[in-house]
């Protein structure tokens, strides 16, 4: 039995819709289906929940939720029109604009994109719809609650045999709405699939599958068959996006292959996710090579601290990581020295000011003899388990960053020998991805 999430290019307009409907009533092992917003329909067009936000923006601007709301409604009316569904969308649109009138909350709109395409689907293929904020829970704060919403999801899938769930949303205890980060809706997939001892999770997507590395940047990488959940969270949370990071984790529990494919391309092999090193399932195998996957992002920052003798004092990175918890900065990486300590932030996305307190707190906490920040920090992931107890990968790493002429700034090793992360300055980022593609995957 499967369970099958289908992304926003999947359901961007009608006759994307037709697609999912063949793929999903062809296949009798389809269980449960879960959708996203519509995407995009060409690259320059504009996501439902990016219509949302800025649908809630412009109310706050002062423009009347009619008028704020309208794209969207154009939007899904000419999906029901393509699709020749004759279902009265004004009762959901009314509903909407009222939250709208009343002060809706930010992820209260945005899910009406996952919400309103479920309906959608359900209508047209006429099974029933399961709204998701009857089994995704979160806390006040936001927090995805795993183990609860496991136990809600399992009771009200209980014996379900096949149904349309919105993505991306679910709800607090007492039924505010709440959404996960963006790409959320593979984490719902993932959460149904695993509630339902799904024999396999079908995540249909517009890509034939995961790429060995980023094709903005090398010509054509080969697509990856088969990969372990490991490498697949190394890889995606260092940038490459073809699945939520974690949407790894519900699917994990229970074992449950991922298998990523191709609405548009359903012959596709697609990529295959496992649990384990076992580098074969049934068609897919993969041959042994060291390294699976090339994967980077930009602009982090790292707090340089050096102290003579930091060795001996007892405690010195607790009170280091004590200062960056207070001050609310989560850590990425922190590479270290006898006498020095690096530690590595996201800075795509951080708060300046809170930067400052970390370095002030630092400086008041452990007296460092120097502490400074380094911007324009690139990482990179060369992942694979092939690399576990075999010799001289990082050689070759450091060797064709060399004959690339890039400087390395950092260069970390994880304990359990499946990725290598290497830091080298912005500018470089590209050039380095280059020549690691070349080195190992070309
Ligand atoms: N629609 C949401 C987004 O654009 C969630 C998703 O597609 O998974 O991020």
């Amino acid at each position: 039995m499967k369970v099958c999430k289908f992304g926003g290019t999947s359901m961007a307009n009608a006759e994307c819709i037709k697609r999912v409907a063949d793929i999903v009533s062809n296949d009798d092992a389809v269980s449960c289906v879960v959708v996203s917003a519509p995407g995009k329909r060409a690259k320059n067009d504009t996501k439902v929940t990016d219509l949302l936000y800025a649908c809630l923006d412009k109310v706050n601007d002062g423009l009347s939720p009619e008028e704020a709301f309208k794209p969207i409604e154009d939007r899904f009316d000419s999906i029901l029109k393509g699709l020749g569904l004759k279902t009265d969308f004004k009762v959901y649109y009314d509903e909407i604009k009222n939250e709208l009138k009343k002060g809706a909350t930010k992820d209260y709109i945005a899910s009406r994109g996952e919400f309103l395409s479920a309906i959608v689907l359900s209508e047209y293929l006429n099974w029933p719809f399961i709204d998701a904020k009857d089994f995704v829970r979160f806390d006040d704060k936001g927090n995805f609650l795993s183990e609860e919403t496991n136990a809600y999801a399992k009771a009200v899938l209980h014996g379900v045999k096949k149904a349309i769930i919105p993505g991306f949303y679910g709800a607090t205890g007492d039924g505010t709405i709440k959404t996960f980060s963006r790409g959320g809706s593979d984490i719902s997939g993932a959460i149904v699939a695993r509630a339902l001892y799904a024999d396999i999770y079908e995540n249909w997507t517009d890509v034939d599958g995961f790429m060995k590395c980023d094709p903005r940047i090398v010509d054509n990488p080969e697509v990856m068959e088969l990969i372990t959940y490991k490498e697949l969270r190394e890889l995606s949370y260092m940038g490459a996006n073809v699945l939520h990071p974690d949407s790894i984790f519900p699917v994990r529990k229970n074992d449950i292959p991922i298998h990523i494919r191709n609405t548009f391309n359903p012959s596709a092999k697609g990529t295959m996710i496992v649990s384990s090193k076992k580098f074969f399932s049934g068609a897919y195998e993969r041959k042994e090579s060291t390294v699976t996957g090339i994967a980077g992002k930009k602009h982090f920052i790292s707090i340089n601290i050096e102290k003579s003798m930091m060795n001996n004092e007892l405690g010195f990175a607790r009170k280091v990581l004590e200062v960056i918890e207070k001050n609310g900065l989560g850590i990425e990486h922190m590479p270290s020295g006898i006498d020095t300590l690096s530690v590595v932030i996201d800075g795509s996305n951080h708060d300046e000011e809170a930067l400052g307190r970390i370095v002030e707190g630092i400086k008041k906490v452990c007296q460092p003899d120097t502490i400074d920040l380094e911007r324009n920090l690139a990482l990179i992931a060369v992942v694979g388990h092939g690399m576990s107890r075999k010799k001289g990968t990082a050689q070759k790493v450091c060797n064709s960053l060399y004959e690339a002429d890039v400087n390395i700034r950092m260069i970390d090793q994880g304990s359990s020998e499946l990725n290598i992360i290497i830091g080298v300055e912005n500018k470089d980022y590209e050039k380095a991805i280059s020549a690691l593609y070349k080195e190992f995957l070309s």
